[in-house]
């Protein structure tokens, strides 16, 4: 195992760890879209069922009064029939009282629909409103789970695919560097930093004199003083973009 191929197991672990690490969080992203999605469901579905409650006894209260004008429209045909039947002054009197008496209580229930029509029209404007978000906000999270679940698949297939192929990749590591690329990756993210001119890629600080010869010399792997993460000399032509 020279130096050079253990940089290049180095390179390749890396370079697959990133993509993993990407992965992840993209999916985990993607999972944040889905709970934003389900959480604003959540409220839409608390917002109909008050809206559809008071809907609900508006409608109650509307068919009660239906009812009530109802019986005292019968009530009024019997009155009028009393009058008709009337031969006294009396009689024809006490049965016109009744009478209007009676369109006044019908009066006094239309009014009151009409009330509670008006009280309500914004709260049933309101349902129909919160309807049509909640399918649309259900539609887009049936697309969007079955999209993410997809995604989820995939990388589980990438990672078992990878799995494989990551083993052998540290198989040609000595087990030290190994330990030390994880403890670094664990802790910063990413664990391989080069050198081209003397200062680190990523961190940017400026490797001692001293340190930048001797990894410009022959193929070395050290570590930045500064950040601690495995470095090594890369020629200016060979040196990998990093973010
Ligand atoms: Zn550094």
């Amino acid at each position: 195992m020279s130096t050079s191929e253990q940089i290049r197991a180095l390179e390749e672990l890396a370079a697959m760890d990133a993509e993993v690490k990407a992965l992840e969080e993209k999916l985990a992203e993607e999972r944040g879209v889905l709970n934003a999605l389900k959480e604003s469901l959540k409220r839409l579905d608390e917002r109909l069922q008050i809206d559809r409650a008071t809907v609900g006894a508006a409608d109650k209260q509307r068919n009660d009064l239906h009812l009530d004008i109802r019986t005292m429209t019968q009530q009024i045909e019997h009155s009028r029939e009393k009058l008709n039947r009337s031969r006294t002054e009396r009689e024809t009197n006490a049965a016109q009282r009744e009478l209007e008496e009676l369109r006044k209580l019908v009066r006094d229930r239309e009014d009151e629909i009409t009330r509670l029509d008006g009280d309500t029209a914004s709260v049933r404007t309101a349902v129909e409103t919160t309807e049509a978000d909640h399918k649309r906000v259900s539609e887009e999270l049936a697309a969007k789970e079955g999209d993410i679940q997809a995604k989820v698949t995939q990388l589980e297939a990438d990672r078992t695919e990878r799995g494989g192929g990551r083993d052998a990749i540290v198989k040609r590591l000595p087990p030290v560097l190994y330990r030390r690329y994880e403890m670094i990756r664990g802790r910063r993210g990413n664990a391989i930093a080069q050198t081209t001119d003397g200062t680190c890629n990523r961190c940017n600080m400026a490797l001692p004199p001293q340190l930048y010869h001797r990894l410009r010399r022959e193929p070395l792997i050290e570590q930045c003083p500064s950040c601690n993460r495995i470095i090594y000399f890369a020629a200016t032509t060979e040196a990998k973009k990093v973010d």
